[in-house]
Order: C-alpha cells, then sequence, then structure tokens
C-alpha cells in the first residue's frame, strides 16, 4: 500500500496531465495487486489452519491458539504445563478451559456408555501405542520415524498420557479408582481426537484392542531438607514419561508437608503421599541410621493392601533414572535385577554375568551380603510380594537390600532376570546431592513487602 503512493507524491510534482493518467493507473493496478495478494494469504491461512492435525505440531507443542479444535485440544494436552493451566488458566485461555470441561463430561457420558468398553479397550492399545514414543523421544531420529509412521494416532496416545497423570493426582484417591480414571480419561482423548480428525478415525480404527501394561509401583522414601522439593521435582517429571504407574511418596515424617503436595499435584504423576517416620531408636543413634526403611515397609504394606498385580521399585528421591528401565522392569515374574552407576570408586555396582548366567556380585563393598546389590538395582513382582508375606525391610543399615531381597526366599538364581541388555547396560545412577544448610530467614524489614515474602514460604527447612 505504501508504493502507490511514494510513486503518486513523485509523480506529482514534475510531470503532465498524460504522464498523471499512467501514475494514476499504475496506483490503481499496484493497489488491485497488493489487495488480491492480502486476500489470497488470508484465505490461505484459514485454510491451513482447518487443516486436519499433523502430527509434527503436537510433538513439538505448537500454536495452542489455532483456530483448529483438534490441533488445540492435542498441544494443549500434550504441554506438560496442561496439569497447572487446567485449574490455573487465564483470561487469555478462557476458551480452552471451557473446551476442556466440555470434553471431559463428554468422557464421562462416554464410560457410561453400552460403547464405552469397545472404546475404552481400543484406547488402552492407543496407550500402549504411545510407549515407543515416550521411550524414543530422547533419541530423536528414533522418534521422527515413529511419529510419522503412527501419524495422528501417536499424537492421540501421547496427548493421553499427559492427560491421565493431569487428572489422577488427589492424594485420597485409591489406586484402583486412579487406574480407572486414567482408562476414562483416556476414552475421553480418544473421543475428541477421533471425532476432530477424518484421516486420524480411519487410522485408528484399523488397530486391533490390546491390555494396558502392567501396573509399575515406585516407593520413593524421602525426608525434610533443603534440597527435598528439588529432589522431589526431577525424578516426578522423570516419573511422567512412563505410563500406568502410582508413585508412592513415602515421608519420613509424622505428618505431610502442603509443600511436599502441593509439588506433587503440579507435576501431575498419579501418586499417593503417606508418612512413616523413622522409630525413635534409629532416630537416636549415632552410628549408621537404617534411612528410608520405615518408609519402604510403608509402601510394602500399602501394596499388600491395595495391588494385585504389576511391579513394584524402590526409586531414593535423590537418584537418577532412564525411562528404559522402567519399561523393562515392568515385566518382572519374580525378581528383576541390573547395574547401577556409583558416584565411587568402584564405579559401578552389578550383577557378574557370565555365559549369559548370574555368576555373583561386583560392589565396592560385600559385606558378607548374599545380595550385594543396591537398591535401585532391582525390582519386584507384586504378585511375587503377595506369595511372601512377610518380607519386608530390615533396619540394619548397608544391609537393608539384602535383608529385603533374603525375606523373599525360597528365590533361584536362575528366577533373577537380568535386564538392561543383560547387565551389560547402565540405566540407574545412585547420585548424591550434597548437603546444604538451610535457608536463612528473610530480612522482613527489607523485604516483607515484596514477591520474597511469598517465596520464603516454599522453602523447606529442616
Ligand atoms: N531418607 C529418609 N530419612 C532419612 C534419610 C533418608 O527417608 O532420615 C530417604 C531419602 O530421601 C532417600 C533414601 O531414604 O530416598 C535413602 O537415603 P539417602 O539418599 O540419604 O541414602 P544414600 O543414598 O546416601 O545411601
Ligand atoms: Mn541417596
Amino acid at each position: 500500500m505504501l508504493l502507490p503512493q511514494a510513486k503518486d507524491i513523485k509523480l506529482n510534482g514534475n510531470v503532465s496531465n498524460s504522464k498523471m493518467g499512467l501514475g494514476k493507473s499504475i496506483k490503481m493496478y499496484l493497489t488491485i495487486f497488493v489487495a488480491t495478494t492480502c486476500v489470497y494469504m488470508v484465505l490461505y491461512q484459514y485454510h491451513m489452519s482447518r487443516q486436519p492435525l499433523a502430527t509434527n505440531e503436537v510433538i513439538k507443542h505448537t500454536d495452542k491458539s489455532s483456530s483448529s479444535a483438534s490441533s488445540f485440544i492435542a498441544s494443549y494436552l500434550w504441554s506438560p504445563m496442561s496439569s497447572i493451566n487446567a485449574t490455573a488458566m487465564g483470561q487469555g485461555e478462557g476458551q480452552g478451559q471451557a473446551q476442556m470441561q466440555l470434553h471431559v463430561s463428554n468422557a464421562t457420558e462416554l464410560s457410561s456408555s453400552p460403547s464405552a468398553s469397545i472404546v475404552e479397550s481400543a484406547m488402552s492399545f492407543l496407550s500402549t501405542v504411545s510407549l515407543p514414543l515416550s521411550l524414543s523421544s530422547p533419541s530423536s531420529s528414533d522418534a521422527k520415524t515413529n511419529i510419522t509412521t503412527t501419524t495422528t494416532t501417536t499424537a492421540a496416545a501421547a496427548a493421553v498420557t499427559t492427560t491421565t497423570t493431569a487428572t489422577t493426582t488427589t492424594p485420597t484417591t485409591t489406586t484402583t479408582e486412579k487406574l480407572l480414571r486414567t482408562t476414562r480419561t483416556t476414552s475421553h482423548a480418544h473421543n475428541s481426537m477421533g471425532s476432530a480428525g477424518g484421516v486420524a478415525h480411519k487410522t485408528r480404527s484399523t488397530f486391533i484392542a490390546v491390555s494396558e501394561p502392567p501396573p509399575l509401583y515406585i516407593i520413593t522414601p524421602t525426608y525434610r531438607r533443603p534440597e527435598q522439593l528439588a529432589e522431589l521435582t526431577r525424578l516426578g517429571y522423570t516419573l511422567k514419561h512412563v505410563l500406568n504407574l502410582l508413585w508412592l511418596v513415602i515421608e519420613d515424617a509424622n505428618r505431610t508437608n502442603p509443600l511436599v503436595a502441593h509439588t506433587l499435584d503440579r507435576i501431575g504423576v498419579p501418586y499417593e503421599y503417606l508418612v512413616a517416620p523413622m522409630p525413635e531408636q534409629y532416630k537416636l543413634t549415632k552410628r549408621a541410621k537404617p534411612r528410608g526403611v520405615s518408609n519402604r515397609n510403608r509402601g510394602l504394606d500399602y501394596l499388600r493392601a491395595n495391588a494385585t498385580e504389576g511391579v513394584l521399585y524402590f526409586a531414593d528421591d535423590d537418584n537418577t533414572y532412564d525411562i528404559n528401565i522402567f519399561e523393562q522392569m515392568r515385566y518382572t515374574k519374580k525378581v528383576s535385577m541390573w547395574p547401577v552407576g556409583l558416584v565411587t570408586k568402584t564405579g559401578v555396582s552389578s550383577p557378574i554375568i557370565r555365559n549369559g548366567k548370574l555368576e555373583g556380585y561386583y560392589d565396592g563393598w560385600i559385606g558378607g551380603r548374599k545380595y550385594p546389590v543396591d537398591m535401585a538395582g532391582f525390582a519386584v513382582s507384586v504378585k511375587f510380594l503377595h506369595e511372601r508375606p512377610h518380607a519386608k525391610m530390615p533396619f540394619k543399615p548397608g544391609y537393608e537390600e539384602d535383608g529385603f531381597l533374603r525375606s523373599l526366599s525360597p528365590l533361584d538364581n536362575a528366577e533373577i532376570e537380568l535386564l538392561a541388555d543383560e547387565c551389560r547396560e547402565i540405566l540407574t545412577w545412585h547420585t548424591q546431592t550434597k548437603k546444604n544448610p538451610a535457608a536463612l530467614a528473610l530480612n522482613v524489614t527489607r523485604y516483607g513487602n515484596t514477591n520474597l515474602a511469598f517465596i520464603e514460604k516454599l522453602l523447606v527447612r529442616p
């Protein structure tokens, strides 16, 4: 639009009438040309926004404000922040909030309708489909292959993963309810995605329904200290990549801490937050303490009362986990083991395998243990735990793993499943965070009326 005007000014200054006419014509043609281009661009944008959801868009989490309902919902669900935003959405995203509520209520109706079970079983497959995606996403080339070959279905499944975690974080909810709700929300995602894009629907209908993968129960002991929320945040977001998981966060305390509950809520992984204080006699000792033992035994009690199948794993809050190990341990029949990277001179704690057979254990300290393994290096099936009703962890520093594994006897060495490529890979690390002093109290005279007064309340002090 600027161009004709500029020409006009130049022509008006020093030329004849005929040239003026020519100038006007040029101006008119240019105006028409520019206007037509603008109209085409607007139409093209509109056309693109009506296109069915492209998987890549979702994975990259683009364009949340797109006018396309399907792409909006998918990107919304895919967002790790969605669980927070679902309850705290501002004015600007009011439309999105309305859509979410609408679809959630649809889901409830769906699960109670006659066809609900069909949709649910179909969706349980979709949950399974999302596994390779979540597993391979860290290695970009593999992830790309998955995305392109499974097209929109994968996107839907990815969305399901997030939805599941976003809606099942109430500490009071029982395990069964959580797992049920997982399926229900799953149907919702299927429904909304299916109705939004015709192509996606066609692709999905060719799949066969299979059941969900076995549940994983992650028992995490934790305790009050300045690093606590940081540790839980890091572990929580690792677990967020894992499907069909219940996180049992058990604090060595007499009561729960709202700051911990708040952190768990925000992460959005299905969890139970329990307490199990260390017995006084151990707290008072000047010698090594049996750290996290009462917490883990509380976790075992919880599983005996609430779980029937799946696999349990003790994940300390300060360790580091490659999510691949979760998908491997999920199918443990009795007990599975694998190497654990150490931050000591020994470097690793691992079963020793020769000719495919468990020959012994490698660790910096054997200490007469039958099972000199690290807490992060084994998983146990819930069914097997039920068959060993007296199995528990002893309050014996250094012998916690050994004592627990011994209490699972009879257990033949040949029954121990060797994971992580027959113990040739390190997928878990026994990391340690430097201990830090408590933060000083805030200078209220100086900062009393600032945001720091709020932040001060978010710090965990021993
Ligand atoms: N822990 C606990 N109470 C304590 C000390 C530790 O519940 O008094 C928990 C801690 O959060 C961790 C586990 O027990 O999940 C193991 O403790 P820590 O990491 O201190 O032991 P390390 O790894 O150094 O052997
Ligand atoms: Mn530790």
